[in-house]
């Protein structure tokens, strides 16, 4: 045993492995972080050595990051659940007081449960998932199960870029889209962690800045990409709208824009009805003969109009207004024959960014005027006047060819710096607008587009909207999530209510499309707008560190039907002015908590599995089947599709299970027709069997590759039963490369509309044409103004609609600005992801928690100073909302009127199989006790303190004031709670260390 304290080597890495020793490497698919890089996993004698890149994967090549290389030790995590667990009857939620189950139990008791659910009220069910990469398949539980109570974690995270550019441009950042960095000779990022996009990110910026690229971050704080960057522009938070506006202003202003692109790619020339008072103000005018003109353009087929500047008339858009000779006005303000007055949309733009100079913006910025300026110049300068040509011919989707493609050389990247505040929505429509002008959409050098996306704008995914839909034991007849093009499109009653647990798609945050997995707990809790019998979290830590006002909402987990829960609010009434429906609570497990029945699943013991009724334990990604689905978020390359999925290299630890066999087992027991065959019999045997015999559409499942009977056929194609092994044997992972005619400007290429189409990525192969001005959002301004006849918004809700639907970009402060008294509160607080981490995996790990075993708040020396606080020394963080004692660390990587930290560190005492007092726990926080979930929507009711357009949460708007901790306070963070004790069964601690020697294992 001394030899550990000997200089003796602990082992000689040169030397041969002992012959019995069996060696082998087995490729499968990281999920360190969301990247999902292609991984060789090591074993010797069947148990993990270690994890490197695969050099055979598209993706990364063979280049593996410290979190990838660290899946070794979340496999033996000390924290792993390894067995089902029940809580003790009569054990508060919290406790962690559990007795372990069978599987066969834990199913049978789900069975029961959700089978009486479903057969008299299936909303009462709800399904809520964290950042897994599952959603086609849990959605479609939950579609077919009947509740609309369903949504992944994408409403908390970044659904203001997803939704933002969706309905702008037809695709988004990050899974969807991103930065063409081959081609693009300035890019500019803003509001990026490194932990997302990480090694394809890292990978790309290596080689553009070698190539001579020019990069600008745009980011509060000075960490990751930042600090690489050849400037980094410091901004105040939640101003980069304002910054959008302005660069707007002066593009237009100095005439440095695409106009080519912009007339015939974009709606910006087409006409729209000014002030009629009616219910086409601010419509596009258009031909009312829907026979007339091509579908497209939201889900209104009409064709629009414009005036021709050639022949002085106006014209249909398509297919005079594009014809040869015809020159489409962006400019000026027409006459139609009826006496009705237009102007083009582009036209009302120029007006909307007219006030918005430079200087205005510096105001709200932060960052000087002649910069502003200045980058806007350079923009606009390398985006025209650094433009080439590739020699690459498409034809448009009128069928006119093109013989070479235009690149617009400007790149830009951004992600939920600019998502996660309540004024991301049109903060990121006025980024997409930004870029349409310069004409980088699907162009070489700016932003590309990944399979399936383009999508059509408005994406033709209809989230339900009825009433009417909701029966027992009967499927949805739509998907629980979707695109709403209009108000009609609503989860709402016939009141206005809504008919979400989590009021998405309601006139609180109609655009939805993400759900909002932040409000579910507070309003099951209040019974608004009805009480649920059972939650289901699958892989989200919403005691801790996935929640806002974290310790009212472990309150809340266990509070009893009569006890009053969270902290005391302005008034007590719910946004919809509904009272709890307190007469028909469920019984729970002991009859009275306000959710009666809590399931968690996950793979180690988090702060949340403490407050579940029934622990269902998952795996790793290394013990199961997965698949990156082109029905869900696939990894596609800029030139073509691509899928990909894991394969167990190691037996599942104790009894785990992957989450989607349970969801198959329940899906199967439960007779959910996409799990039943005609005559009642179980349709799939596991999730792998799922997997390859599920069409979503004739030919179209889970994975494009190998399919067809034979495995000869890609794309479409009928089941293949041996296309796992197929994926098995080719590193897990499908590239279809699309020839060189469909790589760029999909939104308006013929080639790939129709190829998209015939393969089931899209539903029609209509042309995409950009939204700079979204009459989809007018069409709910209309509502709020009463000058529709449809649905209408409540009373309370009109203004806020008729506010922010907007259908042109703008900027407004955060909400939370007028919730706080900003001057008590001076300062933006915001966090950051280290990349030792994704999201807030892994700061458990044992290798990676050496990186960060606790956090700072990161100050301005001048800041600090103010305040009276030393370097290192401990403060406290104060928000209108709660406080947290804190150590706090100079910094001069941050504006003096920004604070940070990084984000989900802080651990509560003995989570995680962390030893007891922990740095975690004691000199670790999390900045999320000071975040409101809720924020006051007129006199006397409360709101999800959230993007009004999407539901987005808006971490990143909290303003606080620091000071001094006193000197006799203890230094440890506050606030605390009771530790948690070890849930039976988790694996703990090895005995001793674990070493391993050249053949031969020692413990
Ligand atoms: S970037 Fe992400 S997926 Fe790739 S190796 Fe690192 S953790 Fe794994």
């Amino acid at each position: 045993m001394f030899k550990l304290f000997s200089r003796a080597p602990l082992h000689d890495p040169l030397a041969s492995p002992a012959p019995e020793a069996k060696t082998e490497i087995k490729t499968t698919t990281c999920y360190m972080c969301a990247c999902r890089c292609g991984i060789r996993v090591h074993l010797r004698d069947g148990e993990l050595r270690y994890i490197d890149g695969n050099p055979e994967h598209p993706l990364n090549k063979g280049v593996i990051c410290a979190k990838g290389a660290s899946g070794i030790m979340k496999q033996v995590s000390p924290a792993r659940l390894t067995q089902p667990l029940l809580r003790k009857a009569g054990s508060d939620r919290g406790a962690g007081q559990f007795e372990p189950i069978s599987w066969e139990r834990a199913f049978q008791i789900l069975e029961d449960r959700l089978a009486k659910i479903r057969s008299t009220d299936p909303r009462k069910f709800a399904l809520f998932t964290g950042r897994d990469q599952m959603q086609a398949l849990t959605g479609l539980f939950a579609r077919h199960f009947g509740t609309p109570n369903y949504a992944a974690h994408g409403g908390f995270c970044s659904v203001n870029m997803a939704a933002g550019m969706i309905y702008t441009i037809g695709g988004s950042f990050w899974e969807f889209g991103g930065p063409d960095l081959d081609r693009a000779k300035l890019f500019v990022m803003i509001g990026t962690a490194e932990d997302h996009h990480s090694n394809p990110m890292k990978m790309a910026l290596g080689k553009f800045k070698r190539a001579g690229g020019r990069f600008i971050s745009i980011n509060p704080v000075r960490t990751g990409y930042s600090a690489i960057a050849d400037e980094w522009i410091p901004i105040k938070p939640g101003t980069d709208g304002a910054l959008f506006m302005a660069l707007l202003h002066v593009l237009i202003a100095e005439d440095l824009i695409d106009r080519a692109f912009l007339k015939r790619f974009t709606n910006a020339p087409q006409l729209v009805v000014l002030e009629t008072g009616g219910d086409r103000e601010g419509m596009f005018a258009h031909d009312p003969d829907p026979a007339k003109g091509p579908p497209g353009d939201g889900r209104e087929p009409h064709n629009k109009l414009v005036f021709d500047t050639v022949s002085r008339t106006i014209k249909a858009a398509y297919p005079e207004g594009i014809a040869e000779g015809a020159d489409p006005a962006l400019e000026g303000h027409y006459t139609l024959a009826d006496g009705s007055k237009v102007a083009p949309s582009f036209q009302l733009l120029r007006e909307r960014v007219e006030p918005c100079t430079p200087e205005w913006a510096s105001a709200i910025t932060g960052i000087a005027a002649e910069r502003i300026r200045g980058l806007a110049r350079e923009m606009g300068e390398t985006a025209l006047h650094q433009a080439f040509e590739l020699p690459v011919p498409w034809t448009d989707a009128w069928g006119r060819r093109h013989e070479t493609t235009q690149a617009r050389p400007v790149a830009f990247h951004a992600m939920r710096g600019l998502a996660a505040h309540s004024n991301g929505f049109q903060t990121i429509r006025a980024l997409a607008v930004l870029m349409s002008v310069l004409g980088t959409i699907d162009a070489p050098g700016g932003f590309r587009h990944k399979a399936p996306y383009p999508r059509h704008i408005v994406p033709n995914f209809r989230a339900f909207n009825s009433p009417d839909m909701l029966k027992p034991n009967t499927p949805l007849n739509a998907a629980p999530l979707g695109f709403p093009a209009n108000p009609e499109e609503l989860a709402i009653n016939a009141d206005g209510s809504p008919m979400r647990i989590d009021h998405a798609f309601s006139w609180e945050h109609p655009l939805s499309a993400h759900g909002l997995m932040h409000t579910v707990i507070t309003n099951a809790t209040r019974g608004d707008p009805y009480r649920l019998d059972t939650l289901m979290i699958f892989m989200a830590n919403m005691a801790w560190n996935s929640t806002m006002n974290t310790m009212a909402v472990r309150e809340m987990l266990n509070a009893k039907v009569a006890r009053a829960p969270g902290r005391p609010k302005p008034g007590d009434t719910p946004a919809g002015g509904r009272p709890p429906e307190a007469d028909e609570a469920a019984p729970s497990a002991d009859g009275d908590f306000q959710i009666p029945f809590l399931v968690v699943c996950d793979a180690f013991q988090s702060e949340m599995v403490a407050f579940a009724d029934l622990v269902l334990p998952d795996t790793t990604y290394l013990e199961r089947h997965d698949v990156m689905s082109m029905l869900d978020r696939p990894i596609s390359e800029f030139e073509g599709p691509c899928d990909s999925v894991r394969v167990p290299v190691v037996p599942p630890t104790g009894q785990c299970k992957p989450f989607q066999e349970v969801i198959v087992e329940l899906g199967s027991r439960l007779k959910l027709p996409a799990f039943t065959t005609a005559d009642g019999q179980r349709k799939f045997k596991d999730y792998p069997d799922f997997v390859v015999n599920f069409e979503a559409q004739p030919g179209v499942g889970f994975l494009m590759g190998w399919r067809g009977a034979d495995g000869t056929e890609h794309l479409r194609g009928a089941p293949n039963p041996k296309q796992w092994e197929m994926y098995a044997k080719n590193n897990c992972v499908f590239q279809y490369h699309l020839p060189e005619s469909m790589h760029y400007m999909r939104n308006w290429n013929r080639e790939y509309l129709d190829f998209a189409k015939a393969k089931g990525w899209r539903q029609k192969n209509d042309v995409i044409q950009l939204q700079l001005y979204s009459d989809t959002l007018q069409s709910f301004r209309l509502a709020a103004q009463g000058k529709t006849k449809g649905r209408q918004p409540p009373e309370h809700l009109r203004e806020r609609i008729d506010t922010y639907f907007d259908p042109l970009p703008f900027w407004y402060p955060p909400l939370e600005d007028a919730a706080t008294d900003t001057e008590a509160y001076p300062l933006n607080a915001i966090t950051q992801r280290p990349m030792a981490m994704y999201h807030s995996w892994d700061s458990q790990n044992a290798w990676l928690r050496q990186i960060h075993s606790h956090n700072y708040l990161q100050v301005n020396p001048l800041t600090a100073q103010k305040a009276g606080i030393a370097d290192g020394g401990w403060c406290w963080v104060e928000s209108s909302w709660g406080k947290v004692r804190c150590m706090l660390r100079y910094s001069e990587a941050v504006e003096p009127g920004t604070v940070w930290t990084w984000n989900a560190i802080g651990k509560a005492d003995g989570a995680w199989q962390l030893a007891p007092g922990s740095d975690e726990s004691r000199k670790g926080f999390l900045l999320n006790h000071l975040i409101s979930e809720e924020l006051p929507q007129g006199t006397g009711r409360m709101i999800s303190n959230s993007d009004p357009v999407t539901g987005q949460a808006g971490w990143y708007d909290v303003r606080v004031r620091i000071r001094p901790a006193g000197p006799q306070e203890p230094e440890a963070t506050s606030p605390q709670v009771v530790a948690t004790v070890a849930a039976p069964g988790v694996l703990g601690k090895r005995r001793g260390p674990a070493a391993y020697f050249a053949g031969k294992k020692r413990e």
